[in-house]
């Protein structure tokens, strides 16, 4: 991709006609147009100076554009406009084009599973356990390569049948424990049905999905339905039954 300053006819703006004008969908299933300008506008509130914020939203303009999407999500331009403030733009176009739908296909919420009700199961119902484990992704700095480490925590169920979360402390780069806390199928007295922790590491040096370790102290621990990990594209969750399913990452990111 070649660094482009001039700010003519950016994907989505007034200069879009011809062509079907790109729209951005929030976490909400809201709808707005692209609007380089918009971005500007969000990166100068956000500290950058108006030369490089115009920079950066001329970029992701291009970026837009070069994917063909004809909607990108709020998400995808986080991530996008991340990945450009990190790494200059250069080289990774297609990893961001690759982002910029993020999440739209499968947004969950009333009315947006197959038989208009949340497809979330389980512990993903709960919000208290979709906002730990955003946080955890959030934690993890994935977007920053001296800092990412994986983060952790246990999802624990009450005799009432809902669930609650027990972070565990910040792990290493590629690593996060907290096995060791388990005592007789629980921690604080509170009975242990699964766990989630990320993988901030990028492919393809990365596995983004569970790692054989991963599998076998999800059996290990009887884990099995509610073992979670978060990558940056995916939300995979281990089966019972050892098989692996992935679920849109979204299913964390929106309420
Ligand atoms: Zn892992």
């Amino acid at each position: 991709m070649s660094q482009r300053i001039s700010r003519s006819t950016p994907a989505g703006s007034s200069g879009c006609d011809p062509q079907p004008c790109v729209r951005v969908c929030n976490r909400r299933g809201v709808f707005s147009p692209f609007s380089a300008d918009r971005v500007a506008g969000t990166l100068v509130r956000a500290g950058l100076d108006g030369c490089r914020a115009l920079t950066y939203a001329d970029r992701l303009a291009d970026l837009v554009e070069a994917s063909g999407l004809a909607v990108v999500s709020t998400d995808g331009i986080r991530f996008a406009i991340g990945e450009l403030l990190t790494d200059s733009g250069h080289g990774c176009a297609g990893a961001i084009a690759n982002h910029l739908a993020d999440g739209i296909a499968e947004i969950p919420g009333p009315g947006h599973g197959p038989l208009g009700e949340d497809p979330r199961k389980g512990a993903l119902r709960e919000k208290k356990v979709r906002e730990a484990m955003k946080k955890a992704w959030d934690d993890s700095k994935a977007g920053d390569p001296a800092k990412r480490h994986e983060e952790a925590g246990w999802i624990v169920q009450n005799d009432d049948g809902s669930y609650d979360v027990i972070p565990i402390s910040s792990g290493g780069k590629d690593s996060v424990g907290g096995y060791d806390q388990i005592v007789d199928g629980k921690i604080n007295g509170k009975r242990v049905v699964g766990r989630y922790h990320t993988h901030p590491n990028p492919p393809p040096e990365y596995e983004q999905g569970p790692s054989p370790a991963d599998k076998r102290n999800c059996e290990k621990y009887k884990l099995g339905g509610e073992y979670y990990v978060i990558s940056g594209d995916k939300l995979y969750r281990v089966n019972a039954d050892g098989s692996v399913t992935e679920l849109p990452k979204s299913y964390i990111l929106v309420n």
